[in-house]
């Protein structure tokens, strides 16, 4: 039976009419969960009591992807809440009972099948990154620590995104730390670009329009008016007497006079002194789920829908260089190679509404005409998610036509189902290839987006 956590007192507040509400002090931080909730409230003006409670119920492995909701505009923005209390809330219970059925993943064993869970549980949900004052201002991603307190986090989540479990959503922030500690507790100082000192003055100077002096505005104060110190003219009107030339600053420690200083970056942790070029910048996003990731919780299995039974698989990189080379070698042996890209089409929302039974099947009947068509020198890559390129090597004009003609009917027979797959065909050797190999295939792969 789905039941929802009500931590604290609320007032007034008829959370559900569907479901059956457990009550539990807010001071009863020993609380153990018993039971899966689909939906923990937290009522609490107190900020470390409410961050006590989220840990507590994030970094438990059977409610660490429950709704967590406030009635706290202050906490509702938090990195691992799901916001303010919704209107909606029965829906919201629904649709994350609906996500459940759907996840098939062991979410016991590993981080990142704990993170792909995480996220689907709610349409709304992103993985953030929450601001850490500690050396200086630094960020984390409270969910990922609260289960892995390892080292080089920044390298596990550009795997997933690599790996197409995650996708960048949006660009949170930019920091700069020192190129020695890593210390974001930073000191900016203006300083001699010659000597280096930083102890530098402004001199504000005058130009004199009677004879072209510039000089320190100090040296034309006299006897309470304006002189010329060159020629002795009086200076009474800006803009028609005189004017003011750029501000310079001068070294006090060398004399050097100059418009820009240099910057110095000295780190207020270590006592490094940075130039602004030595310094670590680092961006930090926020992640949602991406298309393997989706298919990897639907199935539990890694997805490698696409190609799994087809051949074996190069990278997009080991892809282009063969490319470029067989388009060479087509030019220099007066050959013909044939490449092939194939696009489906509605994958992406296929793999969000079809059973994945029924997809793995499709999938696999495609996969088993597709080997018919291909040789065990022909290679290919995934280029994107939906996108698959090949290189049909050597191929003699005749039967140019005939794989023509077969990709036709390869994609002839998907038309009546639900899998819709463009295909588009070029013979190498192709002059506009030669020129950038990487653009020529993203070229194709746009072309056959369209
Ligand atoms: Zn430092
Ligand atoms: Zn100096
Ligand atoms: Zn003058």
């Amino acid at each position: 039976m789905t039941k929802i956590l009500s931590i604290g007192t609320q007032k007034n507040m008829m959370l559900t009419s569907e479901y059956a509400v457990v009550e539990v002090s807010v001071n009863d931080l020993d609380f153990v969960f018993d039971c899966e909730y689909a939906a923990v409230f937290i009522f609490t003006t107190s900020e470390s009591t409410f961050l006590s409670w989220l840990s507590k119920v994030r970094s438990n492995s059977i409610n660490f992807h429950s709704l967590i909701y406030t009635e706290n505009s202050d906490f509702s923005d938090l990195a691992m809440v799901d916001g303010l209390i919704p209107n909606n809330i029965d829906d919201k219970i629904n649709y994350y009972l609906l996500r459940k059925e759907e996840l098939n993943l062991n979410t016991n064993d590993n981080l990142e099948n704990k993170l792909l869970s995480y996220l689907w549980m709610s349409k709304e949900r992103s993985l953030r990154p929450s601001r850490i004052i500690n050396k200086g201002v630094n960020y984390k991603y409270p969910f990922i620590e609260l289960w892995d307190q390892g080292e080089g986090k920044d390298l596990w989540l550009n795997r997933m995104v690599k790996a197409g479990h995650l996708a960048q959503e949006k660009l949170i922030d930019r920091i700069r730390q020192c190129g020695s500690c890593q210390s974001s507790l930073l000191n900016y100082v203006d300083c001699c670009s010659d000597c280096g000192s930083i102890d530098l003055k402004i001199e504000r100077a005058l130009h004199c329009f009677a004879c072209g002096h510039v000089g320190d505005q100090n040296e034309f104060i006299r006897s309470g008016g304006m002189v010329c110190p060159n020629c002795l003219n009086t200076l009474r009107h800006i803009g028609t007497d005189y004017d003011r030339p750029i501000e310079n600053q001068r070294c006090n420690n060398c004399n050097n006079i100059f418009i820009d200083a240099k910057v110095s970056v000295h780190c207020f942790t270590c006592g490094q002194k940075n130039d602004i070029d030595d310094l670590v910048q680092k961006e930090y996003f926020s992640f949602t789920l991406a298309h393997n990731g989706i298919i990897k919780i639907k199935t539990g299995n890694e997805p490698q829908l696409l190609v799994t039974s087809v051949g074996e698989l190069v990278t997009r990189e080991h892809f282009s260089w063969m490319t470029n080379w067989l388009n060479k070698m087509a030019v220099r042996k007066n050959e013909h190679h044939l490449f092939v890209g194939l696009k489906f089409v509605n994958l992406l929302e296929l793999t969000k509404a079809m059973s994945t039974v029924a997809l793995t099947g499709q999938l696999e009947a495609f996969n088993e005409r597709l080997r018919k068509l291909l040789r065990t020198t022909d290679i290919f890559c995934q280029y994107s998610d939906d996108t698959l390129f090949f290189l049909l090597s050597g191929v003699s004009e005749q039967s140019i036509k005939i794989i023509q003609e077969k990709i036709g009917t390869i994609s002839k027979e998907q038309q009546g189902n639900p899998l819709e797959l463009i295909a588009s065909l070029h013979l190498l050797p192709e002059s506009t290839l030669s020129n950038n190999v990487e653009f020529w295939l993203a070229e194709r792969a746009q072309k056959m987006g369209n």
